[in-house]
């Protein structure tokens, strides 16, 4: 057996162990040092309100250049920090970065524009996330209207403290957003606790309306739940036209997805903000056409 050295722990592991733990190992280390190099950036994915075609707010995601491996997708790095605890310095990083960019936008002459981001589990039970938050507000003096967080369901683990802790961050006038909605295998009661004001409908409903009974009848139970107990809704991951179809048809109110826009460089967003609004306006001009 041979021991590897990491900052901070000691992990010992076989030659007969997984090459995907021994990579895991490698990224995870290597994700300590990712902040200071300036590794890191903020993509910006637009949200689509159906009524107008404007884009009223956007979501923060976070990016990886990897000096040697190049671009590695969150999906892969954010479990890694979150298990490694590097969730905390990382997602405050994000935080900034995303109030900072939205100032900034709104300095450059842009249209107000709402930005969403992603809270981790851990986040949640971060000591001082509330006095956190509120300092990046006052330090990039955006006002909190701006800021929408976003929970997902693992959150109803410890339904007493999420729910205080919400309702401390809803007191600095943010808004609440829960992400991957119908996917947490959770008790639907925490929509009584939770001080929340949208649900996001995963993209895994939204991309089988047309081939799948059950997930489009997903779909409409959720935008009928989402009206009876006035929230708002953001569904995700919009990539065909008939899936847009169905969402406008039922009253959706915002949409985000690869048929509008992939997540974009803050600068692409600020140079073709009106061109991707007039995109927007186009591809739902044509369905109102059709109808
Ligand atoms: P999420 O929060 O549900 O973010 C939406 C994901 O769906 C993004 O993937 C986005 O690029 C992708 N997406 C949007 N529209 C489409 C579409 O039309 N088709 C397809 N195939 N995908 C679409 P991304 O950027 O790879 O992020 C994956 C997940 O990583 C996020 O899911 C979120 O859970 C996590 N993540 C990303 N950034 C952060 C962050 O700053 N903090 C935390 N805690 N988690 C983050
Ligand atoms: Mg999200
Ligand atoms: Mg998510
Ligand atoms: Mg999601």
């Amino acid at each position: 057996q041979e021991a590897r050295k990491v900052p901070s722990r000691i992990v010992f592991y076989e030659t007969s162990m997984s090459s995907d733990i021994t990579e895991k190992i490698i990224l995870e280390n290597d994700l300590r040092h990712a902040l200071d190099n300036h590794e890191l950036f903020v993509e910006y994915q637009p949200q689509i309100d159906l009524q107008t075609g404007h884009i009223l707010s956007v979501e923060a995601l976070v990016r990886w250049q990897h000096p040697s491996k190049g671009m590695i997708s969150p999906g892969l790095f954010i479990p890694i920090a979150e298990e490694s605890g590097i969730i905390i310095p990382i997602g405050q990083w994000v935080l900034e970065t995303a109030c900072r960019q939205v100032k900034q936008w709104e300095q450059a002459g842009l249209p107000p524009i709402k930005v969403a981001v992603n809270l981790s589990l851990g986040q949640l039970f971060q000591q001082d996330l509330v006095e956190m938050i509120q300092s990046v507000l006052e330090e990039t003096d955006l006002d909190p209207k701006y800021l929408q967080l976003e929970i997902t369901e693992s959150m109803t683990i410890n339904i007493d403290h999420i729910t205080m802790i919400l309702h401390q961050l809803k007191a600095l006038g943010v808004t609440i957003a829960v992400d991957d909605f119908g996917t947490g295998y959770s008790s639907l009661s925490y929509l009584k606790d939770f001080p929340i004001d949208c649900l996001k409908i995963d993209r895994s409903f939204v991309q089988k309306i047309q081939s799948d009974p059950t997930d489009k009848a997903l779909v409409d139970m959720i935008l009928s739940m989402a009206k009876h107990l006035r929230l708002k809704v953001v569904a995700e991951g919009i990539e065909e036209v008939a899936q847009l179809n169905y969402l406008v048809a039922g009253h959706c109110e915002t949409v985000q997805g690869f048929l509008f826009s992939k997540p974009l460089h803050p600068t692409y967003l600020q140079d073709n903000y009106q061109a991707l609004q007039d995109n927007a306006q186009t591809i739902l001009e044509a369905l109102h056409t059709q109808c």
